[in-house]
């Protein structure tokens, strides 16, 4: 290759992988677990393709602290699946929602099709710059559902709330970025490809005794949770290659000391910029300071400052910043800074943005 320039990659999904997932299954791609075979060509129902699984969940229930009663699922469809396959599952008269950007919506959009959505609170007015803390959820609801992190807003749940029924978070954009209390949770959901793999397999970890929540109406067997439980993810043939590579960057995150190691690099990472943002001349956050999030830092100019745009994309690309523009429905600047991305870019873009009208 000649292009040898040092790219700083924050894109916002797919995204970064740790250069060791990257590596391992390459590797994979010649001669994967000695057997002078090519993981995509061999059967998932191989002994070595049934130990990249085990290994995939008990790695998640380490890292996660997820507890005995909790199935750990890898299914397919993304997590735009899940926002029909919850309420498929569950929604028997009433579930909460809060709508908090664009994925709650589609989430709530997805739901009304099953049963009443009480809208517990939404920040849809300010756009989506904040998340709501004060609200109620309803008793009686047959779930709560919320969006961890607001990946094309760039706001995140910092406390979440206390919950008397089922409570089903999609954790798409910040799975394995912090701790969480699995236990406090009843469905946790997340397409794979923010911050745990590529794009093709979704995760789900589920408390078994979710199943006992089941709606009457027919679920055909392949989005039913029960189906996959029992046959450890492997009903059908599922995505091989997304799974391993996913196992290997969680072998990644454990190495980096688990989710208390992810936590601290990224507020590390988000501090740097946050501060730069706040500090500088031209630039200012769109989300509200305590909605903030970690993993996706919103930004646009200054509106005196609108003129510089293309200025700084200029410096941008000639520094090796890549995949920085906001999202197509906020516009502006969005830096994503999943586990994987070095402080090292983060620096590299903090300089840029100090710099580029010198
Ligand atoms: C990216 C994203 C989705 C959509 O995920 P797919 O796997 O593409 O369906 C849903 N929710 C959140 C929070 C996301 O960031």
């Amino acid at each position: 290759m000649s292009n040898t320039k040092k790219i700083h990659n924050f894109s916002a999904g797919p995204s970064i992988l740790s250069q060791y997932a990257i590596e391992k299954s390459r590797e994979d791609l010649v001669n994967f677990a000695n057997t002078g075979l090519n993981i995509l060509e061999i059967s998932h129902r191989s002994k070595q393709f049934e130990a990249v699984m085990d290994e995939s969940r008990s790695l998640i229930r380490e890292i996660l602290s997820v507890p005995e009663d909790y199935d750990i699922l890898f299914l397919q469809g993304g997590a735009s699946t899940q926002f029909f396959q919850i309420p498929m599952n569950f929604l028997k008269t009433s579930a909460s929602y809060t709508n908090t950007g664009t994925w709650a919506t589609k989430a709530i959009e997805e739901a009304v099709h099953f049963g009443n959505v009480n809208i517990v609170a939404s920040s849809e007015g300010k756009n989506f710059n904040f998340v709501p803390t004060e609200y109620t959820i309803n008793n009686t609801d047959d779930y709560f559902h919320c969006t961890s992190n607001n990946t094309i807003y760039g706001t995140q749940i910092q406390e979440f709330p206390k919950c008397d029924i089922p409570l089903i978070c999609d954790m798409s954009s910040d799975i394995f970025s912090r701790p969480v209390d699995v236990s406090k949770f009843d469905l946790i959901y997340a397409g794979a490809q923010k911050n745990l793999g590529p794009a093709g397999v979704t995760l789900v970890i589920i408390k078994k005794s979710m199943y006992n929540n089941m709606s009457e109406r027919h679920v055909p067997t392949m989005l039913k949770y029960q189906t996959h439980a029992k046959n450890g993810s492997m009903y059908n043939t599922p995505p091989v290659f997304p799974i391993l590579v996913s196992k290997y960057n969680l072998e990644w995150v454990k190495e980096m000391g688990g989710v208390q190691g992810m936590e601290k690099r990224n507020s590390e990472k988000a501090d740097l910029l946050y501060s730069t943002i706040d500090n500088s001349e031209y630039f200012q956050g769109t989300a509200e300071v305590n909605s903030r999030s970690k993993m996706n830092v919103c930004f646009v100019f200054k509106p005196e400052f609108n003129s510089l745009e293309e200025k700084f994309e200029t410096a941008c690309k000639e520094h090796g910043i890549s995949g920085i523009k906001g999202h197509r429905s906020v516009g502006g600047y969005r830096a994503s800074l999943y586990n994987a991305l070095p402080l090292d870019s983060v620096q590299a873009l903090v300089d840029v943005m100090t710099n580029f009208n010198k």
